[in-house]
């Protein structure tokens, strides 16, 4: 099922993003409380890294943009889910919701070979473009939506830590 991957491959940028975070959010905590303490040695090999204190604030505020791209993907995703939920069909992913494709077959008659046009029937949907789902998928379309809404509450709840951050310490 084309969604299982979708929902994988989200779920797994939502990770990389988070392990991102977790490092910049580190160094930027570290960074202010050795600039509270004066420790300028350690703030500076620090900022190497970045550059610069605003750099690496400008890093904070990027990370919470990317999470609320992945977060508005997974939103649409959730979307598109409860569509089929609802409706009980999905487009056929063999034909792509065309029902069949068209392709030329010759044929020969004496000396003349004439092509023509002809429509194949999509074998997995019998021509309907849709695919009725099973009581099955359905378990799993549900089950999936609400993987998907804990993670973005989960990355709603990040956003707000990064947001209550960048507010704290000047953005
Ligand atoms: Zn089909």
């Amino acid at each position: 099922m084309e969604y299982l991957g979708r929902v994988i491959s989200l779920n797994e940028s939502y990770v990389e993003d988070l392990l991102k975070c977790s490092h910049i959010l580190t160094d930027f905590l570290k960074a202010t409380e050795y600039e509270k303490s004066k420790m300028q040695t350690k703030l500076m090999l620090l900022l190497m890294k970045y550059e610069s204190k605003s750099n690496l604030m400008r890093e904070v505020k990027n990370i919470g943009k990317t999470l609320k791209k992945n977060e508005d993907k997974m939103s649409s995703l959730i979307e598109e889910m409860e569509q089929i939920r609802r409706n009980k069909f999905l487009k056929c992913p063999h034909c792509d919701g065309m029902g069949g494709r068209m392709t030329i077959k010759i044929t020969r008659d004496d000396w003349v070979a004439t092509p023509h046009m002809v429509r194949i029937t999509c074998p997995i949907c019998n021509g309907t473009g849709t695919l009725t789902i099973s009581k099955d998928l359905e378990d799993h379309v549900g089950l999936f939506i609400r993987i998907l809404r804990d993670i973005v509450r989960s990355e709603r709840i990040i956003r707000k830590m990064i947001q209550n951050i960048v507010n704290s310490f000047g953005g």
